[in-house]
């Protein structure tokens, strides 16, 4: 049974759902408590802590930012955030938004030279919130009929090292990590699988400052769970979980989280 899910999205970013609709749906799959992480932006925060007061949740206040490590794109989940509207932490993802619009305009640059038609209206009008991700591109390009869903459109196109891939200047771990600690909050590796990094390499992430690693997630199998079970263990690494959601069935809630004892232990070692 889980009892927590410390990872998910709405439409302000890349999801589908509104916040209130997102923890409606978590209390309809039996969480009892649940974190908003919505991807370099805590614009939903509020409306998720009184949705969450309403429906009888426990909530925590994260968020998903985006990041590089080894020259290699990497999502820090700061969770427990105490002071969210920081300015240092929100000038990050002014930043980072002003960088996410600019990035469209190249991206829709290449993707003509590729042959497709599309345009950067076309992406704007899929972002339900400010932020504008590469999903959006994935969807407005769906919607042209060049593609069926969108892990064929990263698979082909979008994802790393495919021809449409337009690479973005990031923010480094180790800043990301700080910024999280300034406000309040406690610094995650989300999903390492995603980005195969070694064990050394998360290691070294320890001595940035990273004080857990997101186990239970929908991409991370038996096999890597125990893997990354042994190396918490090595580093006394506090461990997470949760369902991703951004859409279902794919991100359903309720299948990948933490169940009460797992996230009595996270808070009980981490001293929230
Ligand atoms: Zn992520
Ligand atoms: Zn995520």
């Amino acid at each position: 049974m889980i009892h927590a899910d410390l990872h998910s999205h709405t439409l302000l970013t890349d999801g589908t759902l509104t916040p209130e609709q997102l923890v409606d749906a978590a209390a309809a799959a039996g969480l009892k408590v649940f974190a908003l992480t919505d991807h370099d932006s805590t614009e939903g925060l509020e409306r998720t802590r009184e949705q969450c007061k309403v429906r009888g949740l426990e909530w925590v206040p994260g968020v998903e930012i985006s990041c590089e490590y080894a020259e290699t794109g990497c999502h820090l989940l700061g969770l427990f955030l105490q002071d969210w509207e920081q300015p240092a932490l929100q000038r990050i993802f002014d930043a980072s938004k002003d960088e996410r619009r600019a990035r469209v305009y190249k991206q829709v640059e290449r993707l003509v030279e590729l042959g497709y038609a599309i345009t950067v209206e076309e992406i704007f009008a899929r972002a339900g919130g400010q932020t504008v991700a590469k999903p959006h591109t994935a969807d407005a390009l769906i919607a042209k009929g060049y593609f069926k869903d969108r892990d064929e459109v990263f698979d082909q196109l979008l994802g790393d090292g495919k021809p449409g891939h337009v690479g973005r200047a990031r923010l480094l771990l180790k800043d990301a990590i700080t910024a999280v600690k300034n406000a309040g909050g406690q610094p995650f590796i989300a999903h390492p699988i995603l980005e195969n990094f070694s064990d050394d390499q998360l290691r070294e992430m320890q001595a940035l400052g990273v004080v857990g690693i997101e186990i239970n997630h929908p991409d991370q199998d038996a096999t890597a769970r125990a893997r990354y079970r042994a190396l918490a263990k090595e580093l006394q690494w506090a461990v997470s979980g949760g369902s991703d959601f951004h859409l279902t069935p794919r991100d359903a809630l309720g299948k990948n989280g933490l169940t009460k004892p797992e996230y009595e232990e996270l808070c009980a070692s981490l001293g929230v």
